[in-house]
């Protein structure tokens, strides 16, 4: 099995999706050549072949041209597969190679089983097997659903692209987002409030046993999206990625969108009625009772020391 990993680059340097592309070819066990659009003095570590077109000149992102240049190394490579990170980058482009190469798309593959790409389903409370039909296919993987032992090694062998169309699409550079509020990147202590906190009157109870230990509070995605609590301290990977000392998930399933956002706290405490939660996998200490009592009686605790 031959795979074209699309590694991606932004504002000049490396995205970390690159690592788990190069993750996921290993699992599989797959021969694997690295596409990137983006700049000789910045190639990831990678021991194979590296096909690189310069982002100066093609546009850091142009997907018409980036189509076209991808499809040139698919002519030349003939992978099976062509495998994209589930990011703005790849949702866009990933269906224009697909369909480009007459190939299935499988959008968010989180594992793979007997050779079958898995997906999340029902806002991922089930994983489904797909079953490819045809004889090439482009994947997208969900960040953090790949991860190596250790970081990847090695000096590409580069050789060079040049574009040989324009597009019809100018990139122009990025936008900032607006920057607001918290910045939970930088905090030490994060309590996160999830869907289990049941009602928004319920976040003030997060709030203060962030503020009883001297942190923040964050939220899961649906807590966002219901409006309890503002998205600058949504967590996850369409929220912000943490990495805080301690990080306390209160009624947080643990669905891997938002465990890409902070499996990289140093120590986890769930609070969390049911047992099995997928958040346990990650929790340093998993309590199993309701946090409408627990998160109170744990306030009234720390601030008493
Ligand atoms: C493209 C995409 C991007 C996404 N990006 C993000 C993201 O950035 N961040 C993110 O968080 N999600 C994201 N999601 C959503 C993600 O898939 C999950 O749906 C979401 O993380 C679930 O949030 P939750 O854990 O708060 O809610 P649920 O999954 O509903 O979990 C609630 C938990 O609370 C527990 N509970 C219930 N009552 C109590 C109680 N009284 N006391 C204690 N525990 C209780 C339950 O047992 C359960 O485990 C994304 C999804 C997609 C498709």
């Amino acid at each position: 099995m031959k795979a074209l990993l699309i590694a991606e680059y932004r504002d000049g340097k490396l995205l970390g999706g690159n690592n788990e592309l190069m993750a996921f070819a290993e699992k599989i066990g797959a021969e694997s050549t690295m596409f990137l659009v983006g700049n000789e003095s910045a190639l990831p570590a990678y021991s194979g072949k590296l096909y690189l077109a310069d982002g100066n000149e093609c546009g850091e992102y142009n997907p018409s041209v980036h189509k076209d240049l991808i499809l040139k190394v698919v002519e030349k490579e003939q992978p099976e597969l062509v495998v994209f990170s589930h990011s703005s980058y790849g949702w866009d482009l990933a269906p224009r190679v697909a369909y480009a190469m007459q190939a299935a798309q499988v959008s968010e593959v989180v594992d793979v089983v007997d050779s079958m790409p898995v997906v999340p389903v029902c806002n991922a409370k089930l994983r489904r097997n797909v079953k490819v039909t045809t004889a090439k296919a482009v994947y997208t993987l969900q960040a953090g659903a790949f991860s190596a032992a250790e970081e990847p090694t090695g000096t590409p062998e580069v050789e060079k692209l040049n574009k040989d169309s324009e597009g019809k699409i100018v990139f122009e550079g990025y936008e900032e987002a607006e920057k607001g509020g918290v910045d939970l990147s930088k905090s030490e202590v994060i309590v996160s409030a999830g869907r289990g906190v049941g009602k928004p009157e319920n976040i003030e109870m997060v709030a203060a046993l962030a503020e009883a230990l001297k942190g923040d509070y964050g939220a899961s995605r649906p807590v966002v999206d219901a409006e309890w609590v503002e998205h600058n301290r949504q967590v996850g990977t369409t929220g912000q990625t943490v990495s805080p000392k301690l990080y306390v998930a209160c009624g947080v399933s643990g669905a891997i969108q938002h465990l890409a956002g902070m499996k990289k706290s140093e120590f986890v405490v769930a609070i969390n009625t049911d047992k099995d939660a997928p958040i346990g996998e990650v929790a340093d200490v998993l309590v199993v009772a309701d946090l409408k009592q627990f998160v109170p009686a744990l306030t009234e605790k720390v601030k008493s020391l």
